[in-house]
């Protein structure tokens, strides 16, 4: 019998099974993946964007706004930092306040945290998948692929449905709903965007630094950053940034639109007097060559075909003309259909309802015992370290709390 079961060794339930192991727990981690921490060690492009200087309650998403605000409190970046220090692993701190483990190696937190279980006496059975929880008398059966085991708590920290060759899944929703628990829908973030847009091929591989606007019936929302155009559509750091809003979007609508100002260091104004000011009164260069002066040459017919200015020559080109065509560099639309779903999103929204969980212990209102961290709950956030953030300060909190 153990006083804690762990079903996931991912980052939160990784954390969950050190706090409470420390405290004197006798701790067992159920993980259906043949290794432990196999999404942790796909983040941050292998280096992990373990978590953000500024966590603010802003930086994240639930429908629930008061639990993400009252999860936070208390759990800053210092804390996050004296806990890795705690085992072992200094952090850096990065851009835009991102941060990461010194060595620039996902693998080295999950080595450490992996060890630090071992050191404590933690328990983990990988190639073990969790089929079902039942309750009795105070206490908890788990039927797994090994067999049963036992325990007096159980936390359910089997992540979501994001990225499912690393594991994704959306069980532990379904336990929890078993025991009476609600389940906020799920659409994918963080997520590359399809579009319908007829000769994409031709765009493909483009990479531009941008500014992409998507404009809502009651607000705008940009992000800046790099952009790349693919044959399905575009993806990039900007639009992985942007998209859960889109999605929010195409509830409501077939397709949506965005702007994407295509050389966002530059003004309007500014990008016309420089073109101005190349025009070559007697030149005979073709526009499409011209144009080469400014932009990426694969972005050019979508830029003149609209305009109908192909076979223009570059003494041709009058000031109307620069204007409109700034006006389409800065105003690029690009309609966009869809995700590429669960298999190419870093989160998945929505999960298990958080009015139903204590936001100090992560502990179920509904279920003694029975406590949710991370992904599973319906909390996710923008991408630069405050999804794991997250994940580390519910696994705290219910480790502290069995
Ligand atoms: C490609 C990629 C890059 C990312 N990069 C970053 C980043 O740099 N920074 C950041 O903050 N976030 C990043 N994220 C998001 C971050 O990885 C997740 O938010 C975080 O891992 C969630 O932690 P978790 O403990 O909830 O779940 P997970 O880490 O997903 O762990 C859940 C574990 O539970 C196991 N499990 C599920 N069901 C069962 C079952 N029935 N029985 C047994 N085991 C089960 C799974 O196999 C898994 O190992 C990234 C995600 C992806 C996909």
């Amino acid at each position: 019998m153990y006083d804690v079961v762990i079903i996931g060794a991912g980052a939160s339930g990784l954390v969950s099974a050190i706090v409470s192991a420390r405290r004197g727990n006798k701790v067992l981690i159920l993980e259906k993946n043949s290794t432990i921490g196999k999404k942790l060690l796909a983040t941050g492009n292998g280096r992990c964007n373990i978590t953000n200087i500024r966590p603010i309650p802003d930086r994240f998403y639930s429908q629930n706004r008061k639990f993400i605000i009252s999860v936070l409190n208390e759990f800053n970046y210092q804390s996050i930092k004296q806990f890795f220090k705690s085992i072992g692993l200094e952090l850096i701190e990065a851009k835009e306040g991102r941060v990461f483990p010194m060595s620039l190696q996902a693998s080295s937190v999950v080595d450490i945290l992996g060890y630090e279980c071992k050191q404590l006496g933690v328990k983990i059975l990988c190639e073990t998948e969790v089929k079902d929880i039942t309750y009795d008398k105070s206490i908890y059966s788990i039927k797994h692929t090994k067999g049963k085991s036992t325990s007096k708590n159980i936390i359910i920290a089997t992540g979501h449905k994001s990225a499912p060759q690393l594991g994704g899944v959306d069980d532990g929703v379904s336990f929890a709903k078993k025991f009476g628990h609600k389940r906020v829908d799920s659409f994918p973030s963080l997520v590359q965007l399809t579009s319908p847009m007829p000769n994409l091929k031709a765009l493909a591989g483009v990479r531009v630094d941008s500014k992409v606007t998507l404009y809502k019936k009651d607000k705008k929302i940009e992000k800046r950053g790099d952009i790349l155009f693919t044959s399905y559509g575009i993806s990039g750091l900007a639009i992985l940034d942007i998209s859960r809003f889109v999605l929010e979007e195409l509830f409501t609508s077939s397709v949506v639109k965005l702007e994407i100002d295509l050389i966002p260091k530059m003004s309007y104004k500014q990008l016309i007097a420089i073109m101005r000011k190349s025009i070559r009164k007697k030149s005979l260069k073709p526009i499409d060559i011209w144009l080469q002066g400014f932009i990426n040459k694969k972005i050019i017919p979508f830029i003149l075909k609209p305009l109908k200015y192909e076979k223009f020559v570059e003494k041709d080109i009058q000031i109307k003309d620069i204007e409109r065509i700034a006006y389409r560099i800065k105003s690029f639309e690009f309609i966009v259909d869809g995700s590429r779903g669960y298999k190419g999103c870093e989160v998945a929204t929505g999960g298990v309802d958080t009015r139903d969980i204590n936001p100090k212990t992560m502990e179920s209102k509904i279920q003694k015992g029975l406590y949710l961290t991370g992904e599973v709950l319906d909390v996710d956030a923008d991408r630069g370290g405050f999804n794991l953030h997250f994940a580390w300060v519910s696994g705290i909190r219910a480790g502290n709390s069995v």
